[in-house]
This record gives structure tokens, C-alpha cells and sequence, in this order.
């Protein structure tokens, strides 16, 4: 049985930052890395953003070679099983693996349409965005799902002039996130963009047509494209740390240091469920900054430092021209204080759980991301309209 002072199990943002983590505080320990994934770790968010803007290929990459860094990788390995107490992860292939420490930085699987429809990109990693831009010489697009992938690829597809039909079930574009009055004036923003919009609709049935694909809508209509492409929500991937009996609650439940349940075992990035004392609750987060920065940690923490995360992970997103940085919990269905400096073009807008701030949106304003921390847990503020300024919109 191969032996490794660190295993790291998945190989995405949160891995790659791991062996960061280690390297700072043991420059020799040796590292397995065992990935789905037939690439070695690459930066995620190029592709559904800056690869579509002239952003190189050859810049995605975590690490140039694994070598220089003691990784011995297992690409398109699958990890079947742990048994913890052992210290002891089997491969799917029948081999082996002993370790000191082990991270599960599995990410998440992402959900598919109702009825398992045929000839659907279901848009996640590396090989999807290959195979979405081998398919960019086609012309027309259906993307389907009105959340950050929905919404990006639509942006990036149209960016390349082509003609995008855009598909979700809510009233606009990311609902479930911004209030209802900037997701509209967002779903507009998108049509002016020559974006096809079609709020509340969902996908019945799809079917060949030609090289192409026909779909057919809830509400009746039918869409012709050459490629159905989707971002329709994914789940986490616990089924190893819950077959080994860890504590799994929507993710893999670790402390403020990253640590599982179980002895010598830690959790970080997009499965990774942490305490987030300052808005009284537990978060699951799957953007980058929370890969990178607690996939760093965990693997410092691996290799003996004592460290606790300290501020809540950022998000950020780029439609068109609209952008955003955000922290905390953004959910429409909170109180929301927005101030505007220009109505949907640039503001802050803080969102309140029973008075108190638990999230915050600078939309267009940038380098506010500190002070934006800072407010987090802050109040009750009975008359929110007090949080104009807090931070400056221009
Ligand atoms: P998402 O942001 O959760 O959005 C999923 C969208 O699909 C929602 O609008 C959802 O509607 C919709 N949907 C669900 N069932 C559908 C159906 N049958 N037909 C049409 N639409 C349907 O998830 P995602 O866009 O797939 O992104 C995956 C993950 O990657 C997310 O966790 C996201 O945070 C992450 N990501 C982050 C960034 C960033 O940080 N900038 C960029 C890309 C991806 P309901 O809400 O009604 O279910």
C-alpha cells in the first residue's frame, strides 16, 4: 500500500490551495492527489467568464508541474472508500492509499434536468467548457437555468455573437439571490443585450433535430439550438465521508480549523459545511475565495499550524458589463436596504436578517469587500435606511 504523510481526495481549487497550506509548514511531506477529474487542479470561474474575454487556456492552471511540489497525482481516479480509522483510502480500481492526514475536497455534482432529458451539456468542469467551445462555431444556444452558470454562459455565448435563448423558472435572473426589482431590471439588461429570455419556463421534452436539438417548452413553445447547454444546480459530494460514518448535514460538517468529525480528517471548498459565528449559523459555499482560502488553511492546519478561519468567504460575478463582489448570506427572501448611488447600475444593498446584516452586495462599487465584512452581524437596525453610506457607492 502506498503511504502519504497528506492525501488530498479531489482535485479542484480548494485541493490545489491545500498543498499551498502544506508547503508552508512542511516543505517535504509527501502529497497524494486523487481526482475525478481527468486535468490536474485549474481555476474554475475562466470558464465560465474570462476564457470567453481572450483569457488564455495555459493560465488556468494551479500549478505548473506536480513534481517541484512532492504531488504524486491520480487523475480520473475515483476514491470508492474511507475507512478512517485505518487511515486507509480505497480506489475504485482496487488500489490502496495510507495517509497521516486527508482532506475530502470533493466539490459538488451538478443536478440534472427532470426526466433525464438526452442531448443536455450539463456545464461543470474543464471537458464541458472544451466541449462548449469546440460547439462555439454553431450559432444558436440554449442555456438553461437562471443562477450563476445560467447567467454567465449566456453573457459569454452572446459576448460571442451568437444567438442565446436563456430558460429558468423564475420570474428573472438569479432570483433566489437579488431582490426583485434588481433581477428584473437585471432580465431586462440581458434583453437589450439581445439575450432571448424566458422567465417561468422549464424544459418539457427535447428532441433531435437535425444536428441540432428541439426543445420543447412547459408553457408551449419550442426553442431550436444547436447546443442545449445547463447550469441547473448541483449537490455536494459527500457519499465518501457519509459511508465512513462522518457527520454530513448539506455537506461535510468541519470546524472553524477545518477538521471533520472523524480524527486526522479535514473538509474544504464547495462540500465543506463551517460555522459562521458572527450570522449565528453554519454556511456552505461554492465560490472560489471559500475553495482557496479554506482549502489553504486545511491544508495549513494538516501540516500543524493551529489556525481558525477568520472572515466569511467573498463571491463575485460579471454579466455583461454588470458585476459584483458580495459576502454573507444573499437571499431575496430577506429585508433588503438597497442604496443606490444609480439605480441598478451601482449601489450597496445590504441584506437583514430580524434587523441585523448578514449579507452584503456592492454592486459595480469595488474594493468595498473589508468593510462589507465588517458590517456582517452588525445591529438590529430597526430603520435600515441609518446603513446609507456605511459604505460609499461611488
Ligand atoms: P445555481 O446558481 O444554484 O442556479 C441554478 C439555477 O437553475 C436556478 O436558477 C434554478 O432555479 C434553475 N433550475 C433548477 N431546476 C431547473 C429546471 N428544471 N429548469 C430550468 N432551470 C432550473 O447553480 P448553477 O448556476 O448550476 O451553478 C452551480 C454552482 O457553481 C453554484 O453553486 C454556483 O454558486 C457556482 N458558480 C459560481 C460562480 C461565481 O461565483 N461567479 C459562477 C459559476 C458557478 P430554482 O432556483 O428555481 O431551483
Amino acid at each position: 500500500m502506498q503511504e502519504y504523510r497528506y492525501l488530498l481526495v479531489g482535485g479542484g481549487m480548494a485541493a490545489a490551495a491545500a498543498i499551498d497550506g502544506i508547503r508552508r509548514h512542511d516543505p517535504e511531506g509527501s502529497i497524494g492527489l486523487v481526482t475525478l477529474d481527468r486535468h490536474p487542479p485549474y481555476s474554475r470561474p475562466p470558464l465560465s467568464k474570462g476564457l470567453w474575454k481572450g483569457k488564455r487556456l495555459e493560465t488556468i492552471w494551479r500549478y505548473a508541474d506536480p513534481r517541484p511540489l512532492g504531488v504524486t497525482e491520480y487523475l480520473a481516479a475515483e476514491a470508492a472508500a474511507l475507512q478512517p480509522t485505518e487511515h486507509v483510502v480505497e480506489l475504485a480500481d482496487g488500489r490502496t492509499l495510507g495517509y497521516r492526514k486527508l482532506l475530502i475536497a470533493t466539490g459538488v455534482a451538478p443536478r440534472r434536468l427532470p426526466g433525464d432529458l438526452d442531448g443536455v451539456l450539463y456545464f461543470r468542469d474543464l471537458d464541458d467548457y472544451l466541449q462548449l467551445f469546440r460547439a462555439a462555431r454553431k450559432e444558436r444556444f440554449l442555456v438553461v437555468g437562471g443562477g450563476f452558470i445560467g447567467a454567465e454562459l449566456a453573457a459569454a455565448l452572446r459576448g460571442q455573437n451568437k444567438e442565446v435563448h436563456l430558460v429558468f423558472p423564475e420570474d428573472g435572473i438569479l432570483a433566489r439571490l437579488l431582490p426583485q426589482d434588481l433581477s428584473r431590471a437585471v432580465t431586462e439588461y440581458y434583453r437589450t443585450q439581445g439575450v432571448e429570455v424566458h422567465a417561468r419556463e422549464t424544459i418539457a421534452a427535447i428532441e433531435a433535430k437535425g444536428e441540432g436539438r428541439r426543445s420543447i417548452l412547459a408553457g408551449g413553445g419550442a426553442i431550436e439550438a444547436d447546443l442545449v447547454v445547463a447550469g441547473v444546480g448541483v449537490r455536494p459530494r459527500t457519499e465518501l465521508a457519509e459511508a465512513a460514518g462522518l457527520q454530513v448535514d448539506d455537506g461535510i460538517v468541519v470546524d472553524a480549523k477545518g477538521r471533520t468529525s472523524a480524527a486526522d480528517v479535514y473538509a474544504a471548498g464547495d462540500v465543506a459545511r463551517f460555522p459562521a459565528p458572527v450570522l449565528h449559523r453554519s454556511l456552505r459555499v461554492e465560490h472560489e475565495n471559500n475553495a482557496v482560502d479554506r482549502g489553504r488553511l486545511a491544508g495549513e492546519n494538516m501540516a500543524g499550524a493551529d489556525r481558525e478561519a477568520e472572515d466569511l468567504p467573498f463571491f463575485y460575478s460579471d454579466l455583461f458589463d454588470l458585476g459584483f463582489e458580495a459576502v454573507g448570506v444573499l437571499d431575496s427572501r430577506l429585508e433588503v436596504f438597497a442604496d443606490w448611488a444609480e439605480p441598478y447600475r451601482r449601489g450597496v444593498l445590504y441584506y437583514l436578517d430580524e434587523g441585523r446584516v448578514v449579507g452584503v452586495l456592492d454592486w459595480n462599487v469595488w474594493d468595498a469587500l473589508p468593510k462589507a465584512q465588517a458590517l456582517l452581524g452588525e445591529g438590529p437596525f430597526p430603520d435600515p435606511t441609518v446603513l446609507r453610506g456605511r459604505i460609499a457607492t461611488t
